[in-house]
């Protein structure tokens, strides 16, 4: 039997790597409703690229702010599969429209991102 000494365990690694997989993961949802925004906009409000119209905009902004306050941080799953549901009831019915219509072509223009929502929304992750 050999005695651990833990050498090289340092509280500050780990806190850099949970700090900044939670920072990634919380990026990559805000790039990914984003994107799904932009999509939905463009097709409905007659926009085009990155200027949304005012109702997008607030969608947007909205669905930041409830990322950046999601308190599942890193072990965060979909938010369709999400027992809190932050989204209040408006905000929440104009996302899952934006969903229903953006997810399938999102596997076109952005299939990583696309991916990685489906898996999430499957439980599979
Ligand atoms: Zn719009």
């Amino acid at each position: 039997m050999k005695s651990s000494t833990g050498g090289g365990f340092r509280y500050s690694d780990i806190r850099y790597s949970i700090f900044s997989d939670v920072m990634k993961k919380l990026e990559k949802e805000q790039k990914t409703i984003a994107v799904m925004i932009r999509i939905f906009c463009n097709a409905h409000h007659e926009t085009s690229g990155k200027l949304l119209c005012a109702t997008c905009t607030e969608l947007g902004d909205y669905a930041r702010e409830r990322l950046e306050k999601c308190p599942f941080g890193a072990d965060k799953g979909a938010c369709s599969k999400c027992r809190i549901h932050c989204y209040k009831p408006g905000m929440r019915k104009q996302v899952t429209e934006v969903m229903r219509y953006s997810g399938p072509k999102m596997l076109k223009k952005h299939p990583l991102l696309a991916i990685d929502h489906l898996l999430k929304a499957k439980g599979l992750r």
